[in-house]
């Protein structure tokens, strides 16, 4: 059967959908792909491998034709797919869980030591020639331990970033989720608000780690920013339109809060206008999951669905 990969990914997927006898057809050129070359790549396919930067709708199911089984999301994320369209043409979407948690959730404590200790600041400053040796004052930042982390969304990934504040770096968790989970407020010494709004003004740091969907758009926005400490950060690495890009830029200009780490961004690949300018902000291009070991199992997991429900066996990964 024919398995179109929408880009470059790593050989550990491509080699395993060869090796189960499906003809491979990747898309070749290093960019994200046009739609009107995905409309085309997809005709007659039987399996599609999709980044997250392509939209899965009505549309492209419908230039793939009726014989597509599955479109494999090659993100846990999979709010580029329309479901329902999906649904109604019995087609199976799948995604990568759990294979990519620990990575993101170090990546998210990265930007956690990274904005306390100033460390892209101290980078830019060294690199404009500005040091001119040690100092008592020089970009002072603040210590993590003993300071609260508000997780928003405590599914995979924030119980991850949970345990990694909670253990070895003496941080206090509060979270906020629209289920509790009181097994893990036992364990990892937790404590659960039924509403952000309850959670801001407690934390130091905010983390955000809900999936995005109508319920969680602008879930971050300016009131809510403003219940927030001044001397708090607001990190985000699960996707850019859970903030209010405008309403952030605004409160890092005039003090509302401290500083924040966006992995993640509105209107990617684009900033809000004014965010790069500002010197308490961490921005970074989507690479949250980016190591060399997650990416190889992450194609892994999405060949692996492909090849499951080509074979007609029930999809391990599928969403609905
Ligand atoms: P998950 O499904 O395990 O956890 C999501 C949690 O959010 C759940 O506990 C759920 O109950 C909660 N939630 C959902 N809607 C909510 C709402 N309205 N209010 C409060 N809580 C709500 O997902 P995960 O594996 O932990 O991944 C989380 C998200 O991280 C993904 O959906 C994805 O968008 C993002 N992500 C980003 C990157 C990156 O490269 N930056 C990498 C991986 C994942």
């Amino acid at each position: 059967m024919i398995v179109f990969v929408t880009r470059q990914i790593p050989e550990a997927g491509t080699a395993l959908l060869k090796e189960a006898g499906h003809e491979v057809r990747v898309y070749p050129k290093g960019e994200i792909i046009s739609r009107e070359e995905l409309l085309e790549g997809v005709k007659g396919v039987d399996a599609v491998l999709a980044m997250l930067t392509e939209k899965i709708d009505a549309e492209l199911l419908d230039a793939a034709g009726a014989q597509l089984k599955i479109v494999a999301d090659y993100a846990v994320g999979y709010d580029n797919v329309d479901l329902e369209a999906a649904r109604s043409r019995g087609v199976a979407i799948t995604n990568t869980p759990d294979v990519l948690t620990a990575t993101v959730a170090e990546y998210t404590f990265a930007l956690v030591l990274a904005l306390s200790h100033r460390v892209v600041q101290g980078d830019r400053f060294f690199r404009a020639g500005t040091y001119k040796g040690w100092e008592p004052m020089l970009l002072l930042g603040n210590d993590i331990q003993g300071k609260t982390l508000g997780i928003v969304g405590l599914g995979r990934i924030g119980m991850q970033l949970a345990q990694y504040a909670a253990g070895s770096f003496g941080m206090n968790v509060r979270y906020y989720d629209v289920r509790r989970n009181e097994e893990f407020e036992r364990d990892c010494g937790a404590r659960f608000h039924a509403t952000l709004e309850e959670l801001m003004p407690h934390a130091d740091y905010v983390s955000i780690h809900v999936p995005l969907n109508p319920s969680t758009r602008h879930i971050i926005n300016a009131v809510r920013l403003k219940l927030m400490k001044r001397s708090a950060y607001l990190i985000n690495t699960s996707r850019g339109p859970v903030v209010d890009e405008a309403a952030l830029v605004a409160a890092l200009t005039d003090g509302t809060i401290r500083g924040a780490a966006l992995d993640v961004f509105e209107h990617e690949p684009t900033p809000t206008p004014g965010l790069t300018a500002l010197e308490n902000v961490i921005v970074t291009p989507h690479i949250a999951s980016a190591t060399e070991e997650t990416r190889a199992k992450m194609a892994e997991l999405a060949a692996r669905n492909i090849i499951e429900v080509l074979a007609g066996r029930p999809a391990p990964n599928a969403v609905q």
